[in-house]
């Protein structure tokens, strides 16, 4: 049996979401939309990416596999400590050749996002709800130790620069509140990323140092990139001391087809 843990047993929930979807495929990335939030908002130190990758997979098998009319596909997501638990249930009772998937086929699609899944460090399994007719499908992702964490600093956007931001820019829309998108810092300045500027390889950031006056700065891109044939680029700005954005999230995808 594939089952990880009987879900009454497991420890106590720290952060919980849930939410219930149409079984239509429009449901995908809108849960997509949802999970990346709210993981953004818990501040999980794993990869948000890899987690919403895996989510918008499993909803897209059941949406897929074990549509019935009326029903539901729920969406749960939880934190206990650092692993972050992601549950998508159906209405379908089983799971046929769950057991049987060590690699993606073409006639095996529903394998495809349980391989994925794996590939990006996750535990699945699944387990028969209390109800006895629905199921749920559980990866589980662990935040590494040591992850680098985002700076938790948070900026409301003086109404003045928002509008000059909007000016300078091509952006239609500024946030009214930024974070700062340093990895987590003890002291120095904060910056919080405004718009793209309308000139070529430079961004408008809000920039602030405990409770003063927040500023609005036009600062050069950082040029630095990863190595690779990505060379993914960092977000940040030249010169910015703390590590680049891209030195989180290093992995190799291999469970492609
Ligand atoms: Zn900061
Ligand atoms: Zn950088």
């Amino acid at each position: 049996m594939a089952s990880i843990e009987d879900p009454q047993t497991v420890a106590p929930v720290e952060q919980e979401w849930s939410l219930g979807y149409s079984m239509v495929s429009g449901s995908v990335p809108l849960a997509r939309i949802h999970a990346r939030r709210t993981l953004t908002l818990w501040r999980w130190g794993g990869d948000v990416e890899d987690a919403v990758l895996i989510l918008s997979e499993l909803v897209a098998n059941a949406v897929r596999h074990a549509s019935k009319p009326d029903a539901l596909v729920g969406v749960r997501l939880a934190l206990e400590d650092r692993t972050l638990l992601i549950d998508v249930s159906d209405p379908m009772p089983a799971f046929p050749g769950f057991g049987s998937i060590v690699a993606p086929s073409p006639d095996q699609a529903s394998g495809r996002g349980i391989c994925l899944a794996r590939a990006l460090g996750a535990r699945v399994g699944w387990f028969l709800n209390a109800d006895g007719s629905s199921k749920t499908v559980r990866a589980e992702l662990l935040a590494p130790d040591g992850a680098a964490m985002q700076c938790t600093h948070w900026r409301r956007v003086p109404l003045d620069l928002s509008r000059e931001a909007r000016e300078k820019s091509a952006a239609t829309y500024v946030d009214r509140a930024v974070q700062c998108q340093l990895f987590a810092h003890s002291e120095g300045e904060h910056f919080g990323l405004l718009a793209d500027s309308g000139a070529y390889g430079t961004a408008l950031w809000l920039r602030w140092h405990g409770t003063d006056e927040a500023r609005l700065v036009v600062l050069p891109d950082c040029p630095v990139a990863a190595q690779g044939p990505d060379g993914e680029g960092c977000c940040l700005f030249a010169d910015h001391t703390e590590q680049h954005t891209w030195e989180d999230s290093l992995e190799e995808i291999s469970c492609t087809s």
